[in-house]
C-alpha cells in the first residue's frame, strides 16, 4: 500500500515564513507601546496611529476651544477687542488665528482629553517643530518675569498662533503648569468678591539707580542693579526687573487698562513678589520717557542707562491700595508660587509712550486664567 505524503515545506521556506511572522509579532508590540518608533508598518498598527492621531487632534481642539466656557478665561481675539475698546487700532492678526486647533477635529475621537494616550507624544511632535523653527530663526526665548538671565528658551513660545498660550504647556515638559496649574496668573478681580479688610501697607524703598534696558522678544525688560525692595508679609524682596505688557494682563471688574509694569521682587529663600502697576492713558510718565529714551532696537539687544537715572518712585501711584494673592508667572514655564500685589490706582502714560511699545509689541498679554476658589485680599 502506498501512502500518501504531503510533499513538506523546504527548509528554506519554513524559515523564512518564521522569521516573517516573529517580526509581525514584534512590530505589534512596538505598535502598542510606541508606534512612531516601529520599522514595519502593519494595517493594525496603521489603524491604531490613525485612531491616536484623531484622539489628539480633538484633544488640541477642546483645548483651543476651553477658554470659551471656563470661569474667567478668554482668548486672544477678546484681548484684540479690549484692545481697540482701549483706543488703539490693533494690528491685524495676519493669517493665522490665535483659537485656531492644531488640526481639525474628528467625530469619533473621544471627549476627554486628559486621557489621550498620545499626549506625550503629541507634545514631543510640537516641542521638535517649535525647536526647529526657533533654531531657523536664531531666536532665543527668555521669558519676561523669570529672573536673571537662566533661559534656555530655545523654544519660541508667543502671544498668539500655535505657540500662544493655548499651547503653552505643550511646547516643552517644563511648560506643564501653563496648561495644568491650579494657581495661574494673571485673573480676572472682581471686588464684589473680594476679602475687603485692613491689610498692612506695602512699602517700597526705591532709590536711583543703575538699569538695563532689555528687548527679549516678547517685552521691554529694565534689569535694575542697586537697593530696591518691599516689604510685605513679614519679608523683605529685592527688585530683580520690571517689563511692560500691552493691554494690561489683569482685569479689574471686567476693565482691562492700556498696559501695565510688572515690578519682579525676590525674597532670600527665592519665593518672587510682583507688585503690578496698571497704566492708562493721560499724561506723560516721567520714569517711562527715560525707559523709553534707551529703548533697545532690536531682539536681545541691551542699553545700559546712566547710573542713577532710573528711580521707580517715578511710577509709583500716590494710592498705593493693592488686591492681593497667590499666583504665578504670566509666562512659560508659568512657575506658581507668586505674590502678586495689584495696585488698585492707574497710572497715567501718554498716547505716545503708549504707541512707542505698542509698535513694537502689539498684544503681550496672557488671557486671565481660572481663579478657581484662590482668595483675592483687597487692601483697604
Ligand atoms: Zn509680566
Amino acid at each position: 500500500m502506498k501512502i500518501k505524503i504531503r510533499p513538506r515545506l523546504p527548509l528554506r521556506t519554513a524559515l523564512h515564513l518564521l522569521f516573517a511572522s516573529t517580526l509581525l509579532m514584534a512590530a505589534w508590540s512596538a505598535g502598542m507601546v510606541h508606534a512612531e518608533d516601529k520599522l514595519i508598518e502593519i494595517p493594525l498598527i496603521k489603524q491604531r496611529k490613525a485612531e491616536m492621531a484623531a484622539a489628539a487632534a480633538a484633544a488640541a481642539a477642546s483645548e483651543a476651544q476651553a477658554p470659551a466656557a471656563k470661569e474667567g478665561s478668554e482668548s486672544v481675539k477678546q484681548l484684540r477687542q479690549a484692545l481697540t475698546a482701549i483706543g488703539t487700532p490693533v494690528k491685524p492678526a495676519g493669517e493665522k488665528s490665535a483659537v485656531r486647533p492644531l488640526e481639525r477635529p474628528v467625530a469619533h475621537a473621544p471627549e476627554k482629553r486628559r486621557n489621550v494616550p498620545n499626549e506625550e507624544l503629541q507634545s514631543s511632535r510640537l516641542y521638535a517643530k517649535a525647536r526647529a523653527m526657533a533654531l531657523a530663526k536664531g531666536e532665543q526665548g527668555p521669558h519676561a518675569e523669570q529672573p536673571g538671565a537662566d533661559s534656555h528658551g530655545e523654544v519660541h513660545w508667543s502671544y498668539d498662533g500655535e505657540n500662544g498660550p493655548q499651547n503653552w504647556s505643550r511646547l516643552k515638559p517644563e511648560f506643564n503648569l501653563c496648561g495644568l496649574g491650579k494657581r495661574q496668573s494673571p485673573i480676572a478681580i472682581q471686588s464684589d468678591t473680594t476679602l475687603q479688610g485692613p491689610a498692612e501697607p506695602l512699602q517700597f524703598i526705591y532709590t536711583p539707580s543703575l538699569a538695563t534696558v532689555v528687548n527679549n522678544g516678547h517685552t521691554v525688560q529694565v534689569d535694575v542693579e542697586g537697593d530696591n525692595s518691599i516689604t510685605v508679609r513679614g519679608s523683605n524682596y529685592k527688585l530683580l526687573q520690571f517689563h511692560f505688557h500691552t493691554p494690561s494682563e489683569e482685569m479689574i471688574n471686567s476693565r482691562r487698562y492700556a498696559m501695565v509694569a510688572h515690578l519682579v521682587h525676590k525674597n532670600e529663600t527665592g519665593q518672587l513678589a510682583v507688585v503690578a502697576v496698571l497704566l492708562e492713558q493721560g499724561d506723560a510718565n516721567p520714569l517711562m520717557d527715560k525707559v523709553w529714551t534707551y529703548m533697545p532696537l532690536d531682539t536681545n539687544d541691551r542699553v545700559r542707562m546712566p547710573d542713577g537715572l532710573l528711580d521707580l518712585n517715578e511710577i509709583l501711584p500716590k494710592d498705593q491700595r493693592y488686591y492681593q494673592f497667590m499666583g504665578s508667572l504670566t509666562t512659560p514655564p508659568c512657575s506658581e508660587g507668586v505674590l502678586w500685589m495689584v495696585l488698585k490706582q492707574p497710572v497715567k502714560i501718554s498716547a505716545a509712550q503708549y504707541k512707542l511699545f505698542r509698535q513694537q509689541f502689539p498684544l503681550n498679554a496672557r488671557p486671565v486664567q481660572p481663579v478657581n476658589g484662590r482668595v483675592v485680599r483687597e487692601a483697604n
